[in-house]
């Protein structure tokens, strides 16, 4: 057989590749590189949000980040603006990555959902694991160091519990088969309502700082993607 040979797959209405026969939507997601993956996320149409959308909210930042913080699904700032964490919530996220010494670019930032729940609900456990492939393939394509789970949602989701965040956050979980450090901390729409609150996230920032300066560091990694 050709070593240049790849499967060669039907083309949908739309001009992007169907899932082939034989192979489920997960494994096909799975297989993925950034460009296509990106532009299956945004034709989507596998739960109802693409319904209301007015746009997938794919993800933004550093493809080889160390870190990789993980919200719960877009708000109407984010909705409107096609990335993650740019309303309120997403100017007291930047100062509190700045207090441990992270600028916005250098992480990567992806939500549970990418597509925005009407009315601001929380996602649906339907909708969560629909979308599910597409945030695993960006772990796997990121490989980051250390996670932060911001919120309840992206918690509980992450690690597949209904335990409450408060017992939840303080230690360090891991993630996935590449057992990677997972911290959990409270969302900023909810310190925003709770600001006493605050010191316990920055107990949970230097927590996760903490856990990643314990491991060795990645040489091969640029500080900002290109
Ligand atoms: S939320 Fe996820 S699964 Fe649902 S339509 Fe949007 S991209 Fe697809």
């Amino acid at each position: 057989m050709d070593d240049n040979w790849e499967p060669v797959f039907d083309i949908d209405a739309t001009g992007l590749p169907a899932v082939p026969p034989g192979i489920s939507r997960e494994a096909h997601i799975a297989q993925m590189d950034w460009e296509k993956l990106t532009a299956e996320a945004r034709q989507c149409t596998a739960c109802e949000l693409c319904a209301t959308r007015t746009q997938v909210v794919f993800g933004v930042g550093n493809r080889q980040a160390e870190w990789l913080v993980i919200g719960e699904a877009p708000g109407a700032d984010e909705d409107r603006q096609g990335e993650p964490f740019v309303g309120r919530a997403g100017q007291l996220l930047n100062p509190m990555l700045l207090a441990i010494g992270l600028q916005r670019e250098h992480v990567y930032i992806a939500n549970i959902l990418k597509c925005r729940p009407p009315e601001n609900r929380e996602p649906a456990p339907a909708e969560a694991m629909k979308c599910r492939p597409f945030l695993e393939r960006q772990i796997t394509l990121i490989q980051p160091r250390i996670i932060l789970a911001v919120g309840r949602i992206a918690a509980q989701n992450l690690l597949e519990t209904n335990t409450p965040i408060g017992k939840l956050r303080g230690r360090v979980h891991h993630f996935g088969p590449a057992r990677i450090p997972l911290v959990v901390t409270y969302h900023p729409a909810y310190l925003l309502r709770s600001p006493r609150e605050k010191r316990k996230a920055w107990d949970d920032l230097r927590l996760a700082r903490r856990t990643l300066a314990a491991e060795s560091p990645d040489p091969t990694r640029r500080p900002v993607d290109s």
